[in-house]
C-alpha cells in the first residue's frame, strides 16, 4: 500500500459546537498553526450549519477548507430544515459530512439514505465524508466485517470509479466516539485495510489505493501519532479534540510527520 496515492485528511467534526463568535475565534486561533500542512496535509473543519458562512469568510484564503455536518438528498422543495448540496456550494463549502453515527442512532439514517446524500453531494461538487462503523455489540459478536462491509457497499452503491476515489470513507467505530475509548492502531488499521479491500472489490486496486480512509473515534493528542503511521489510515476525523486549537495542531502535526 503507498499513502502517496491519496491525499491524507484531518477533519474537525464540530458537532453542535461554537456560537459564530466562538467558530471565528477557534478558527483564527487553528490557522496560523496548521499554515505548514499546505500541500502535505488537507485541513477541514466541520461545523454546524449556522457557522458555515463565518467558517467560509474567516478561512478564505488560508489552506483550510469547511465542510458541513449533513446534506439532504433532493435538490429542493417541500423539505422543512433540511439544506441541499447546491445551498452548501454556494456558500463556498467543500466537504460534508455524511451518516456520522449520531445521524444514524438519532435521526433515524439508514445505509439508503447515506448514499442517497452521498450521490447529491457529489452532483454537486461536494466531497462526501461517508461515515461507516460497528456497534460494540458487534465487534463483541465478532461481526465487525460483516457490518464495514455491508456499510461500504450500501453506501457506495452506483457510484461510478471516478466519484468512489473522490469520496472519503471515515471508519469510526461506534464504542469509540466520544468515550474517550480508542480503536487500538492495530484495530484502526485492520478495519481501514478490509475497507480498501472492500473498496477493490468493488471497483479495482487503482480506486481503492485512490480512497482516502479516516479514521474517528476518540482521535487526540495522545494517540494520534500512533494511528496516522498505520499504512491505511490515511487521517482523522476528530471530534472533541478538534474544537481545542492547540490539540487538532498537534493531530495536523502527526499527519504532516506521519
Ligand atoms: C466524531 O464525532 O466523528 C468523533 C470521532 O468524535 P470524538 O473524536 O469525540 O470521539
Amino acid at each position: 500500500m503507498n499513502k502517496d496515492l491519496r491525499k491524507a485528511i484531518i477533519a474537525g467534526n464540530w458537532k453542535m459546537n461554537k456560537t459564530r463568535p466562538e467558530a471565528k475565534e477557534l478558527l483564527e486561533a487553528i490557522k496560523p498553526l496548521v499554515a505548514n500542512a499546505q500541500g502535505k496535509v488537507e485541513v477541514v473543519a466541520c461545523v454546524p450549519f449556522t457557522n458555515l458562512e463565518t467558517a467560509v469568510n474567516t478561512t478564505a484564503g488560508s489552506n483550510i477548507k469547511i465542510g458541513a455536518e449533513n446534506v439532504h438528498f433532493e435538490k429542493s422543495g417541500a423539505f422543512t430544515g433540511e439544506i441541499s448540496a447546491d445551498m452548501l456550494t454556494e456558500i463556498g463549502v467543500t466537504y460534508v459530512v455524511i451518516g456520522h453515527s449520531e445521524r444514524r442512532q438519532y435521526f433515524g439514517e439508514t445505509d439508503e439514505t447515506v448514499n442517497k446524500r452521498t450521490k447529491a453531494a457529489l452532483a454537486a461538487g461536494l466531497i462526501p465524508i461517508v461515515c461507516v462503523g460497528e456497534l460494540l455489540n458487534e465487534r463483541e459478536a465478532g461481526i465487525t466485517s460483516e457490518i464495514v462491509g455491508k456499510q461500504v457497499k450500501l453506501d457506495l452503491a452506483g457510484l461510478t470509479a471516478d466519484e468512489a476515489k473522490k469520496t472519503v470513507i471515515a471508519y469510526e467505530p461506534v464504542w469509540a466516539i466520544g468515550t474517550g475509548k480508542t480503536a487500538t492502531a492495530d484495530q484502526a488499521e485492520e478495519v481501514c485495510a478490509f475497507i480498501r479491500a472492500t473498496i477493490a472489490s468493488l471497483y479495482d486496486q487503482a480506486v481503492a489505493d485512490a480512497v482516502t480512509i479516516q479514521y474517528g473515534g476518540s482521535m487526540n493528542a495522545k494517540n494520534c501519532a500512533e494511528l496516522l503511521a498505520k499504512p491505511n489510515v490515511d487521517g482523522g476525523l476528530i471530534g472533541g479534540a478538534s474544537l481545542k486549537a492547540d490539540d487538532f495542531n498537534v493531530i495536523v502535526q502527526a499527519a504532516v510527520n506521519g
